[in-house]
């Protein structure tokens, strides 16, 4: 069988042809009812399409228009069939876009994996510093309510916070100008917000947006205030270098890259992750070195005494905020408090709370 009827499109026009096709010697010759050529169609260039079963449907590959050729016969079809190589009744052109499709699913899952695997603590150091302010206020109130719950672990609620008794308010003000004299000289872009909370230990805490817990633990076991705010000019240390927003995009992981591209971070179990790594990880040897450097600067720029951090930290063996190990007599933490001393003002300060305020502040938790 050399020669069948079938419907020929342009693919300029939605004319339908009539058509009689003939298997020649390198091709389909195409004619129309009158006899005239209207197209032919070399068999290497010809391409299945998807097509219902009872319709050979053929387009011609590389072509600018969409024509194409509908044979309907089924013996004919088979014929051309065994003719045009490349025919092939599936639709291999369709076939050859739904690979493509499937190709860049899998590639896309497979950089979503690379990076859950290798990338996204370098995704994290390098998107932290450009987060806008207000996202990562977002991203800290979010951890926050984890935070406070885990840190809060004898559910006091409200009460977990010194400073709001009245007994407590002297404290509070107190605090409060600490801060005032160090946000003062800190210039953050957003003022950051502190409490003193009611935790035995000599800690304090930054979270991304610069949200900071002072533990109760650490007013009593420091003997002035500027140590208190030494170890708070650290903690701003953290906040300037969006340490906690790279430690909980690298724990929350994934989940938190795409909460904030969707604006949304409190939904799913990142969270609660990424707020048990804020309280349990430490954070790099780099970048606690360059917090206390921050910390020290900042010390003098509000006229305080660089010192008091290097001697906080000699008292509570180095470990600032919790899960930090206590490297008490260790060379690492005697390492950092000469680094401090060597960025301290040689000029002598006055203290940044007066012999009352500091009085007042020691009792911010009395109760
Ligand atoms: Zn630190």
């Amino acid at each position: 069988m050399t020669s069948g009827a079938g419907i020929y499109f342009d693919g300029q026009t939605s004319v339908r042809h009539d058509v009689g096709v003939t298997l020649g010697a390198s091709g389909l010759e195409i004619a129309g009812r009158d006899g005239g050529l209207l197209a032919q169609w070399p068999y290497d260039q010809i391409e299945g399409m998807a097509a219902p079963d009872s319709v050979l449907r053929l387009g011609r590959r590389g072509s600018a228009t969409l024509e194409r050729l509908e044979i309907a016969d089924p013996q004919f079809a088979a014929a051309v069939d065994e003719r045009a190589l490349h025919v092939d009744r599936t639709g291999l052109r369709q076939r050859r876009q739904r690979i493509r499709v499937i190709g860049w699913s899998v590639a896309a899952t497979a950089s979503l994996l690379l990076v859950a695997w290798f990338g996204v603590p370098a995704i994290a150091e390098r998107l932290a510093p450009l987060l806008p302010a207000g996202i990562e206020r977002k991203l800290g109130d979010a951890v926050d309510l984890q935070v406070r719950a885990l840190l809060d672990s004898r559910s006091l609620g409200a009460g977990f916070e010194c400073g709001n008794l009245d007994s407590e308010k002297p404290g509070r003000a107190a605090f409060d100008k600490l801060m005032q004299r160090l946000q003062a000289a800190a210039a953050l872009p957003l003022p950051p917000r502190s409490f003193v909370v009611r935790r035995p230990e000599a800690n304090a805490l930054a979270l991304p947006g610069g949200k900071i817990y002072v533990f109760r633990g650490l007013i009593e076991k420091a003997d002035t205030a500027d140590e208190v705010a030494g170890v708070i000019a650290h903690e701003l240390g953290h906040v300037a270098h969006r340490d906690g927003s790279k430690a909980v995009l690298q724990a929350g992981g994934l989940s938190f890259l795409f909460g904030m591209l969707l604006g949304d971070f409190v939904g799913g179990g990142a969270v609660v992750f990424a707020a048990k790594s804020v309280l349990q990880s430490s954070y790099s040897r780099e970048a606690e070195a360059a917090a206390d450097a921050y910390g020290a600067v900042l010390m003098n720029k509000a006229g305080g005494n660089a010192r008091a951090l290097a001697s906080m930290l000699d008292k509570i063996g180095g470990a600032t905020e919790p899960g930090m190990k206590i490297l008490l007599d260790h060379p690492e933490t005697k390492a950092r408090i000469a680094a401090i001393n060597r960025l301290a003002a040689a000029r002598p300060t006055a203290p940044l709370l007066d012999a009352s305020e500091w009085a007042a502040l020691k009792r911010i938790c009395a109760g």
